[in-house]
């Protein structure tokens, strides 16, 4: 016996605006929280005279974890931004890989998330 998730087309209105609410806000966020990333992840200056080389290395270490943080922001704009364009088609909720439907729980914990738990786990594996 196989468990099958609810279809998300079963949702009603109100929970679709209130993921739709979730996936602005936190658009909102990341947009914000990216730039400030991009200050910090400006190239650091490497100034012989000015910095000694631990100092340089201290630099070059901060500005390549700052230029992960602002990567990670990108990706997370676009996966916000594109979950916001699958709401719109009314094709929220379903994997982009095997096209079930999502767990509930999984997209209440990410809305912004696009693939279910079991695509998910195989490509964690990968
Ligand atoms: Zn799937």
């Amino acid at each position: 016996m196989s468990h099958r998730p609810i279809k998300i087309g079963m949702m009603n209105k109100a929970e679709r605006l209130e993921f739709r609410k979730r996936l602005q806000q936190n658009l909102l966020e990341s947009t914000s929280n990216a730039d400030r990333v991009r200050e910090s992840a400006k190239p650091v200056e490497l100034d012989q005279n000015r910095v000694g080389r631990l100092s340089r290395m201290d630099a070059m270490q901060a500005q390549a974890m700052a230029q992960a943080n602002s990567q990670r922001g990108q990706q997370q704009i676009h996966l916000i931004k594109q979950a916001l364009l699958r709401l719109e088609h009314g094709e929220f909720g379903d994997c982009l890989e095997c096209g079930d439907a999502i767990e509930a729980a999984r997209l209440k914990f990410d809305p912004a998330t696009e693939c279910c738990i079991r695509c998910a786990e195989r490509n964690e594996k990968r």
